[in-house]
């Protein structure tokens, strides 16, 4: 490997980082000052990306691989053993201080740190523990830190990246075992969730052995989460919500991050040539929440899919769900309860509970509701207010071309 100096090394790294999706991207519009006189106010900083804390504050993390060498060939991954990239690699002393220079800059508030596997797993593990323990210990650093683990690792190491970490993840990688073995064939799919497993008991004893003593010490107090690659295998919409639903349920994940497959350069023969649709990610994260905070089960995403088990990409899921299942509306919003007014499309979590608030009082009418909402035209169809009945609306052959048209006339004004 040719010598690089830190700068180069970051350049690479962070680059190199940015495929990782499982610290997750606050959306920021990218304003880039490099090269202008008078810029200022980048939030285009190298290897800079920005996270959601447990407590829901936006923070800025440095997102860094240790290295983008591995001995493994996974046929979706850039850094795999077989491609033609720039190689680099950090020894834990300088994404130490890397660390402490950004955070003492007040660039960022925390480190994201994964890395392909160097020489064995447990060397690697052994590499990133030795940075969160390096700043946490010697230098008693108490920002964010997320690192990504080596499913295969001793377990006791990743009860000592436990142990310094924030939060922790193992990538799933792909939802269908068959997808992994084909284009991971060195990893294996039970071998990740029994790592999952362990890591979930590890959260486990750590919440309660803190609840019995104070002085225990924490052990990831902000949980487990993964990322599953979309569009690389044949794996449909329907299979992909099974699979998330799948490893909440049993390993209490924080959050499954999906990360739409992106063609890299020297790609195998055995990938897709183009990425999927990037709306096909929004529509499985909108598809996420609907499970996390809507209510809805696998099952009921599942039924909003189309014949081939995807998801329609010009309508959300909820309202893809509501247009099949429209026996289940018009709801009155001044009588029904709340888990069935999450489902009328439009209506989002905080407007459902000032609705609730506000009908103790009075009885709500169509302008009222539409005031707690961006799309009166979404909603109108599946509501009762006190002045207002769609009657007809609701069994309308043309009801989704009409919202949709009616949408992009309100937005248009
Ligand atoms: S193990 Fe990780 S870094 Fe290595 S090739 Fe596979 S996905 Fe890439």
């Amino acid at each position: 490997m040719a010598q690089l100096d830190t700068r180069q090394k970051l350049e690479i790294l962070a680059d190199a980082a940015k495929y990782d999706a499982s610290c997750a991207s606050s959306g920021t519009a990218k304003r880039d000052s490099a090269g202008k006189a008078k810029g200022i106010g980048s939030t285009e900083g190298m290897g800079i990306c920005h996270a959601y804390a447990p407590d829901g504050r936006c923070i800025s993390l440095l997102k860094i691989l240790l290295t983008n060498s591995c001995i493994f060939d996974c046929h979706y991954c850039i850094n795999r053993k077989s491609s033609n990239v720039r190689r680099a690699r950090f020894t834990a002393k300088e994404v130490v201080d890397l660390t402490l220079a950004f955070y003492r800059r007040n660039y960022i508030e925390g480190l994201f740190l994964s890395s392909g596997i160097i020489r064995s797993s447990d060397y690697t593990m052994e590499q990133l523990v030795e940075v969160a323990r390096s700043l946490r210990e010697d230098h008693q650093f108490r920002g964010y830190i997320h690192l990504k683990t080596i499913p295969d690792a001793d377990p006791r190491l990743i009860e000592a990246a436990g142990r310094h970490a924030d939060r922790l993840s193992i990538n799933v990688e792909l939802p269908t075992d068959p997808g992994l073995a084909r284009l991971a064939p060195e990893k294996s799919a039970s071998g990740i969730r029994a790592a999952m497993g362990g890591m979930k008991a590890a959260i486990e004893d750590g919440h309660d052995a803190k609840k019995r003593y104070r002085s225990a010490p924490a052990f990831a107090p902000a949980g487990q989460s993964t990322q599953m690659i979309v569009g690389a295998d044949a794996a449909n919409d329907s299979d992909i919500v099974r699979t998330a639903a799948t490893l909440y349920d049993r390993y209490a994940l924080r959050r499954v991050y999906y990360s739409a497959f992106s063609p890299i350069p020297d790609a195998s023969a055995v990938l897709p040539l183009s990425r999927p649709p990037l709306m096909r990610e929004h529509r499985l994260y909108q598809s996420d929440w609907l499970m996390r905070f809507y209510g809805y089960k696998p099952a009921e995403v599942a039924a909003a899919t189309d014949d081939a088990g995807m998801l329609p990409l010009d309508i959300d899921p909820k309202l893809a769900w509501a247009l099949k299942y429209r026996d289940a509306f018009p709801l009155d919003v001044n009588r029904a309860p709340r888990e069935a007014l999450l489902r009328v499309p439009g209506l989002g979590v905080k407007a459902v509970d000032a609705i609730l608030v506000s009908r103790k009082w009075r009885r709500l009418s169509l302008a009222d509701v539409g005031r707690l909402t961006v799309s009166i035209a979404k909603i109108r169809p599946f509501i009762v207010a006190s002045d207002w009945r769609p009657t007809a609306l609701i069994d309308r052959l043309d009801l989704k071309p009409r919202i949709k048209r009616e949408q992009l006339e309100l937005f248009a004004a």
